[in-house]
């Protein structure tokens, strides 16, 4: 048991300590209508743990009440990720559609009691009804129907003698109720359409709200675990036990926060919509964050349970850092997987004074002595390194071979470069290089001197392999769904090499390529003939400094400067600019060192400051997106210069443009050259900030979406987010986003 004491488990302790109940009963219910995400993780961890922290049991429910969206796969994909997390649900999997019978009694008995009715009013007119979180709804003429009537009209219904839509079996409770869940809920609805399991036996299903309670007091449930949308629906759950006089063990309902991650769509209507858009292979493509999707990539249950554990339950909603997840795969894979080598983009080395070959005794576990386990490996005359483990004119701060620096072979000997061939391009093929013959690892004798130590694969023994590299699958920190996918969220290696060990059999195993991170033979495409491993992780959390500043960026320089995690120290001239930076210009200590790190940025950020001093927004752009561009360009290759930077900075100053507008003017610039100004006149992209050309947009925006207005006003405040989103999408991004928050804020409290 998890050593925190949250709030559920304080309430069933109780509850077991009064005798409210003997067992503790949870159940899962997910509706089969998608694979499962990493929320539903969540809540199976919460459920089942609950349960086998009581010695109680928990069930697996397919509360299938929507047939049209169901199917017999997403119920086998809910059992797998289950079982892989470790969860027993007993005998059998439960089913709501197994309840029907049951249910429909139910509701004849309601009915019988004059608690139901069959309300055959128009959808509109119902929604019309309903009336608003200020004005009470009011019945429809239909209420006053007898009981005879209902029960007949009921009935028919079940038979299938009318059409979707016509009819519905309402709770009769108060139209006037302060909470809107208990005005009048629907409990039945027609609806002919085939169920994957009940076949055509119905012509009604039950809702929701009828449904579930029903369910849980069906199967013995002693707590009902849900997240916290549907607190208002608790009063209808109590409603139908309480008037059905179902007593005294009954389940009562408990809402915890649902759990959401940024850079992550958590919504199984959204997903599937990426599924069959074909941007991904499937609902386990190893991008997706279905379970699915992370157990192909790579990702051990353990880490996905220590996930949900860190970060606990709570009842206020909140958002959790993509990074937490990916550092607890890290934290699980770094002390169990051993390390070998790969390299991903070949570069030939051809020691001239090695003869023969050899076979190294090579630890996995090279940095942690007590861990045994080790290889063979086979070293020769001709090997590969990674291509960017060599330059031929490299800064200071590279540690890797140089013409003028050896370097050391991971667990073998150290080498140094003594000619380079070019093709007629210009382009290195191949190194030509000697080794120290003293210098072997584990017995170096020879005195030299190395900075780092690389990885490398024999020529004559390395194995080709197909090896997938991820990024994550959406470019924004709240992505709205498809739109917002990372088109470059997938590269793939197809001929990477790797020492021969690891293919030796068919690997259902975790390795981590030193120095590249950690992965894993994809349980899908992986065959003898084509070996595919999938990248789990990286070895450092490489988006910490991307989410802090304004868009993601590869930092080259800095990065060349890092062997191994190590930073570098700055020289006494990059001390100095730093201090400028920080202390004078007031940036934030990454983007100081990115810029104070590197030269061609600094000079740029000092030619653009001449022209605006705008030194934070300046700093920003430059440390980002000028520094990708330089990434494989010069100076002079750059359409763009230093003063056009500056006049696009200061146009989102001044408030013409938005900084996501910026990021397409941006985009122009790279590739045309042309002036920002220029560029935001020709497309129309100035901001729009007047209050009065916002409002009418606004205004549809709610009228389009009553049922969010509505959870708004019953205090889901958080859907503020999604009002202000859909009007900066009407607008193209235009809005500005302060003005629209400001506004939408007045009009839905208004
Ligand atoms: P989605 O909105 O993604 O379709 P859902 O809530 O409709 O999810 P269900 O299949 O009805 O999906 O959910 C099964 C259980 O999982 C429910 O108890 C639900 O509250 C829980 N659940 C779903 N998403 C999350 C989440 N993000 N965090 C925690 N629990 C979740
Ligand atoms: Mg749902």
């Amino acid at each position: 048991m998890s050593e925190r004491k949250d709030f559920l488990r304080t309430i069933v302790e109780e509850d077991l300590k009064s005798g409210k109940y003997e067992e503790i009963v949870t159940r899962f219910p997910p509706e089969p209508n998608g694979f499962p995400h990493i929320g539903h993780a969540k809540s199976i961890v919460i459920n089942f743990g609950i349960a086998r922290d009581y010695n109680g049991h928990c069930n697996l429910r397919m509360d299938d009440t929507n047939p049209s969206k169901e199917d017999i796969k997403y119920v086998e994909a809910l059992k797998d990720a289950v079982e892989w997390l470790g969860f027993d649900w007993g005998n059998s999997v439960h089913f709501t559609s197994d309840y029907f019978p049951k249910i429909y009694d139910y509701a004849v008995e309601l009915i019988k009691m004059d608690k139901a009715y069959v309300d055959s009013l128009p959808e509109e007119e119902m929604r019309e009804y309903r009336g608003t979180l200020k004005e009470a709804g009011k019945r429809s003429k239909f209420y006053k129907r007898t009981v005879e009537e209902n029960l007949d009209l009921f009935e028919r219904m079940k038979k299938g003698e009318f059409k979707d839509g016509e009819h519905v079996l309402r709770a009769k409770i108060d139209m006037s109720a302060t909470n809107m869940k208990m005005r009048d809920p629907l409990l039945y609805r027609i609806k002919h359409s085939h169920h994957f399991r009940a076949g055509d036996a119905w012509s009604i299903y039950p809702m929701y709200d009828f449904a579930h309670c029903l369910s849980d007091y069906i199967e013995g449930v002693s707590h009902s675990i849900c997240t916290l949308e549907f607190e208002n629906n608790r009063d209808v759950y109590n409603w139908v036990l309480d008037t059905l006089g179902l007593k005294p063990k009954r389940p009562y309902q408990h809402e915890f926060a649902r759990l959401g991650i940024n850079y992550t769509v958590m919504s199984k209507r959204k997903l599937l919509e990426i599924v069959q858009s074909k941007q991904v292979s499937g609902w386990d493509d190893p991008r997706m964050p279905t379970i699915a999707g992370y157990r192909r990539r790579g990702y051990t249950p353990e880490s996905i349970l220590n996930f949900c554990d860190q970060i606990g339950i709570a009842k206020a909603n909140s958002m959790v850092d993509v990074a937490q997840l990916e550092f607890c795969i890290r934290d699980d894979l770094n002390t169990k997987v051993p390390r070998v080598l790969c390299v991903l983009d070949p570069l030939k080395v051809t020691i001239e004074n090695y003869e023969g070959s050899e076979e190294l005794d090579a630890s996995y576990f090279p940095d942690d002595i007590d861990k045994k386990g080790s290889r063979k490996l086979p070293f020769s005359r001709e090997i590969y390194i990674e291509r960017d483990d060599f330059m031929e004119q490299a800064p200071k701060a590279y540690f890797r071979l140089t013409p003028e620096q050896p370097v050391r072979l991971k667990h073998a000997y150290i080498i140094k470069c003594k000619e380079i061939i070019k093709d007629a391009s210009g382009a290195i093929v191949e190194i030509k290089a000697e080794y120290y013959p003293d210098s072997k690892s584990g017995s170096d004798t020879s005195g030299v001197k190395v900075k780092s130590a690389i990885q490398w694969v024999s020529f004559a023994d390395a194995k080709p392999i197909e090896v997938r590299l991820y990024d994550r699958l959406f470019s924004d920190e709240a992505p709205e769904g498809i739109e917002d996918i990372n088109a470059d969220s997938l590269r793939v290696v197809k001929n990477a090499l790797i020492e021969p060990s690891v293919l030796a059999d068919k690997p259902d195993e975790r390795f981590q390529f030193e120095r590249q991170g950690y992965f894993y033979a994809d349980p899908i495409d992986y065959t003898d003939e084509k070996p595919v491993f999938n990248k789990i992780v990286g070895l450092k959390n490489s988006w910490a400094k991307k989410t802090k500043v304004v868009e993601v960026a590869s930092k080259p320089e800095v990065k060349k400067a890092q062997i191994d995690g190590e930073v570098v120290p700055m020289s006494d001239a990059q001390k100095i600019l730093f201090a400028k930076y920080t202390d004078k210009l007031g940036l934030n200590s990454e983007v100081a060192n990115t810029l104070a790190r590197d030269e061609k940025l600094s000079s740029f950020y000092g030619e653009a400051l001449s022209v605006f001093s705008i030194p934070v927004g300046l700093a920003n752009i430059v440390a980002n997106d000028v520094a990708r561009e330089l990434k494989e360009k010069q100076l002079d290759e750059l359409k763009f210069n230093a003063s056009q930077i500056a006049g696009l900075v200061k146009m989102i100053d001044d408030k013409t443009i938005s900084s996501k507008i910026a990021k397409q003017v941006f985009e122009e610039m790279v590739k045309s050259g042309e002036n920002p100004t220029k560029i935001v006149e020709d497309k129309g992209l100035v901001q729009i900030s007047d209050p009065s050309k916002i409002s009418p947009i606004i205004d549809e925006v709610i009228a389009k979406n009553p049922d969010n207005v509505a959870k708004f006003r019953a205090g889901n405040t958080k859907l503020i987010g999604f009002f202000v989103g859909q009007v900066l999408k009407a607008t193209g991004g235009k809005a500005n986003p302060k003005v629209v928050n400001e506004l939408v804020s007045k009009k839905l409290k208004g």
